[in-house]
């Protein structure tokens, strides 16, 4: 997706993109192999998130493809929240 979700909130202003949790990652590298956005790189064996913002809003694709369920993301409902807010801002702001 684009750096803005619409006119005028950042892409760098919305926290979604997964997280992993390092002692259950064993490097098998599906999720770098799946995502089509590069959101994740192989690094000294293990799967680090390289480019979180590349993640598009509202994926959560590559979590069932971890054998290892060390991929994370907030909940929908969290997001929500934070865009709502975001948006809220947004408009105080064009006032
Ligand atoms: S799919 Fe899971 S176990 Fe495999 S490299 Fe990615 S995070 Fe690690
Ligand atoms: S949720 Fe989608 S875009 Fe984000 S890292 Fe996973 S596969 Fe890539």
């Amino acid at each position: 997706m684009s750096d803005r979700t619409d006119n005028r909130i950042s892409r760098q202003d919305i926290p979604w993109f997964p997280r992993i949790d390092e002692r259950r990652c064993n490097g098998c590298g599906a999720c770098v192999s799946f995502c089509p956005h590069g959101v994740y790189a192989q690094v000294d064996g293990r799967a680090e998130v390289t480019n979180p913002y590349g993640c598009e809003v509202g994926c959560s694709g590559c979590v069932p493809k971890c054998p290892e369920g060390a991929i994370s993301f907030p909940s929908l409902t969290d997001l929500m929240k934070v865009l709502r807010t975001l948006r809220a801002k947004q408009g105080q702001e064009a006032r």
